[in-house]
C-alpha cells in the first residue's frame, strides 16, 4: 500500500527545487473569504519554512513555522514509524541519519496535508497533517501556550491577604459523579494549592472513592489511607493534642507525595484545632526578593530529611533524604520546599559555617511563614485538598478528652496522576486539545 503510493507521488511530484517557491491555496465550502489562506513553503538547507496568510487581510504579516527535517523524519506518522494504537514512535534509530534531507515535497490542498519524500535508500514517504503541524509549531507563543494550557495549568500564588478570594469549594457527590466537577477541582488545586470539598458522606472510606476518581492513593511506609486522632504511644506526632508546627508531609522521600487529602469526620467541640496554611512558594518568592542570603541558604545547604520507626501492618523503617529546603525543577523554578522540625535529622552533614547560616536562614522562613500563615477550622464533612510540595500546613492545639474528640482520615495523591487526570479530562471535555 505505501509503496504504491509513494510510487505515485514520485511520478507525479515536482522536484523540490521547483517547490521552494510554491504558493497554494486553500477554500472552505462554506464561507470563501473567511477561511480562505495561502500556504507558502520554503526549503532552506536544515528546514522547512511554511508561511500561512489569511489571503482577504491584504496587510498583515505571515505566520512562519519552521520545521527541522530532521524532526519531521523522526516524527513520520506513517503505519512503520508510528503506531497509532499506542500513540508510540516505533522508528528505528539504529540506523537514522540526523542529516536526512527531503528529496521531493508537496503540499496536498485537497487534503490539507504535507507530503515529503525523504532522500534515504527506500525513498520514505511521510504525510504530516497541517494542523499536526501547525499545534506542534516551534514559535515561542506557540509553546508557551502548550505549556500553559496542556501540560500544566500556571500557579497563582496567594497570600493571607487574598487568600479568600482564591478558596473554593466543590461537591463530593458531583465530583464522584461528573467529570466537570471533578476537572474543575483538580485544576483548582494545582492553580491555587488547595481546595476544599464539601457534602462528604460521614464513613471512612470517601477518601478512597474521592482518590480512586483522580487515580490510585499513594502509599507510604504508614500505608494507604491513615487515620489522625490523638492516641497515646503514637509513633507519629500528627496523633498528639500539641499543636502541630507548620511543615510539609514526608520531606525523607524522594518522590515525595504531591497532595494531601484530609477528610474530617468528626471536628473538635474546644476552642483550638484551628488548620494553618501558607502558599509557601509565595514565601520562597519573599525570601529572594528580601532575604537573599537567606534564601540562598535555603536553597542550596543539605539538610538530612528522615523518619524512624515502625508500624503495625509493616516492616520497620529508616528513611534519609538529604536535600535543601527549597527544591527547584528543570527550568529553575520552585518545585518542592521541605520543612518538618520533627521529620530532621540530628546528623546534619554540613559545615560547622554552613550549619550557622541555615539556622538563621531556618529562623526567617519560620517568621515568615507564620506571618503569612491563614487560620480555618474544617468543618465535618469536609475534604481539605491541598499541595504538600507547595504549601506548608499545621494545626493549633486542641483539648482532646473523652466526650471531645478530632477524628480525620487522609491519604495522598501524586502529582504525576493528577496532570495525567486533568489532560484526559481536558480532552474528553474538549477543553481545547
Ligand atoms: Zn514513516
Amino acid at each position: 500500500m505505501l509503496r504504491q503510493f509513494s510510487k505515485r507521488i514520485n511520478v507525479n511530484a515536482i522536484r523540490a527545487r521547483d517547490f521552494a517557491q510554491l504558493i497554494l491555496f486553500r477554500a472552505s465550502s462554506s464561507d470563501i473569504d473567511k477561511d480562505k489562506f495561502e500556504v507558502k513553503i520554503n526549503q532552506t538547507n536544515e528546514t522547512f519554512e511554511l508561511y500561512e496568510k489569511k489571503v482577504n487581510i491584504a496587510s498583515g504579516k505571515l505566520k512562519k513555522f519552521e520545521f527541522p527535517f530532521v524532526y519531521l523524519r523522526d516524527n513520520c506518522q506513517c503505519e512503520f514509524c508510528y503506531h497509532a494504537q499506542s500513540s508510540s514512535r516505533t522508528l528505528s534509530w539504529e540506523n537514522f541519519d540526523v542529516s536526512i534531507k527531503p528529496k521531493n515535497f508537496l503540499f496536498d490542498d485537497s487534503r490539507n496535508v504535507l507530503k515529503v519524500i525523504w532522500n534515504d535508500n527506500e525513498q520514505h514517504t511521510s504525510e504530516y497533517d497541517y494542523e499536526w503541524l501547525k499545534a506542534r509549531n516551534f514559535s515561542i507563543e506557540n509553546r508557551e501556550h502548550y505549556l500553559k494550557t496542556f501540560y500544566r495549568p500556571d500557579k497563582k500564588l496567594w497570600t493571607k491577604n487574598n487568600f479568600k478570594s482564591i478558596l473554593q469549594n466543590f461537591d463530593f457527590m458531583k465530583i464522584i459523579e461528573t467529570d466537570h466537577e471533578l476537572y474543575d477541582w483538580l485544576n483548582c488545586l494545582a492553580i491555587h494549592g488547595v481546595a476544599i470539598i464539601k457534602n462528604t458522606p460521614q464513613t471512612e472510606n470517601e477518601i478512597r472513592r474521592i482518590a480512586e476518581r483522580v487515580g490510585f492513593i499513594r502509599r507510604t511506609h504508614y500505608g494507604e489511607d491513615f487515620t489522625v486522632k490523638a492516641k497515646e504511644g503514637a509513633s507519629n506526632v500528627a496523633y498528639l493534642t500539641a499543636p502541630l508546627q507548620m511543615h510539609a508531609d514526608l520531606p525523607y522521600y524522594h518522590h515525595a507525595p504531591g497532595v494531601n487529602i484530609l477528610h474530617c469526620l468528626v471536628q473538635s467541640k474546644s476552642k483550638g484545632a484551628e488548620n494553618l496554611l501558607t502558599d509557601g512558594f509565595q514565601i520562597v518568592n519573599i525570601m529572594k526578593q528580601d532575604h537573599p542570603e537567606e534564601f540562598e541558604a535555603l536553597s542550596k545547604i543539605l539538610v538530612n530529611w528522615y523518619d524512624v520507626g515502625k508500624e503495625e501492618s509493616g516492616p520497620p523503617f529508616h528513611s534519609i533524604l538529604r536535600a535543601p529546603m527549597f527544591c527547584f525543577d528543570y527550568e529553575n523554578k520552585i518545585e518542592r520546599i521541605n520543612h518538618s522540625i520533627p521529620q530532621r535529622d540530628s546528623f546534619f552533614t554540613a559545615s560547622v559555617e554552613d550549619v550557622k547560616r541555615w539556622y538563621k536562614a531556618l529562623a526567617k522562613f519560620i517568621e515568615l511563614i507564620h506571618r503569612e500563615a491563614v487560620e480555618f477550622k474544617t468543618e465535618e464533612g469536609t475534604i481539605l485538598s491541598f499541595d504538600n510540595s507547595r504549601l506548608l500546613h499545621g494545626r493549633k492545639q486542641y483539648e482532646d478528652s473523652a466526650g471531645n474528640y478530632r477524628h480525620l482520615v487522609g491519604a495522598y495523591l501524586d502529582w504525576d496522576e493528577i496532570y495525567s487526570r486533568l489532560r484526559v479530562l481536558q480532552k474528553e471535555l474538549k477543553k481545547k486539545y
